[in-house]
């Protein structure tokens, strides 16, 4: 199973409509909105992950991508809060890319942002919240303009 994180936008003209849904309908990719608002302009906005087979998931955003539908991956919007991390490994057990690792002998646990490929695994595990999609850092956004889902 492949997951990802995408933020997707939406041009004015369908944002009413069940886009979504056809993700599961026509390819078999789960989805979760982990955030969504519309903008003063009326571009719809969302933070979406996905969850299915790679070529599958290829499909999903092609066929968003015949709508206008942007979709960028989060890759370079995850980041660690140092202050909250507690070094307790449990994220590099999940990472698929090695973008989270224990460095040795000092068992710490290191990330490199470099090798994130922004599947968001490492946000769902993490106890204390520590890994984070940053919203300040995606064009047009701050954190208080989405309503949480
Ligand atoms: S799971 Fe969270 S607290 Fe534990 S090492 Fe990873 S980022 Fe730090
Ligand atoms: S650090 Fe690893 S687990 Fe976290 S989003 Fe990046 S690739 Fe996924």
């Amino acid at each position: 199973m492949y997951t990802r994180i995408y933020i997707l936008r939406f041009p004015k003209d369908i944002v009413d409509q069940p886009i979504i849904c056809q993700l599961v309908k026509q390819f078999d990719v789960e989805f979760n909105i982990l955030k969504a608002t519309i903008l003063p302009q009326h571009e719809g906005v969302m933070i979406l992950e996905l969850r299915g087979h790679r070529e599958n998931i290829k499909k999903g955003l092609s066929y968003l991508k015949g709508l206008d539908v942007k979709a960028e991956s989060i890759a370079t919007s995850i980041h660690r809060d140092d202050e909250r991390c507690f070094q307790c490994g449990a994220c590099t057990g999940i990472c698929p890319t090695g973008a989270l690792a224990l460095k040795r002998p000092e068992m710490a646990v290191i990330f490199d942002a470099e090798k994130c490929s922004g599947c968001g695994l490492c946000v769902t595990v993490c106890p204390v919240k520590a890994m984070e999609v940053s919203l300040d850092r995606i064009s047009g956004f701050s954190e208080s303009a989405f309503d949480v889902h």
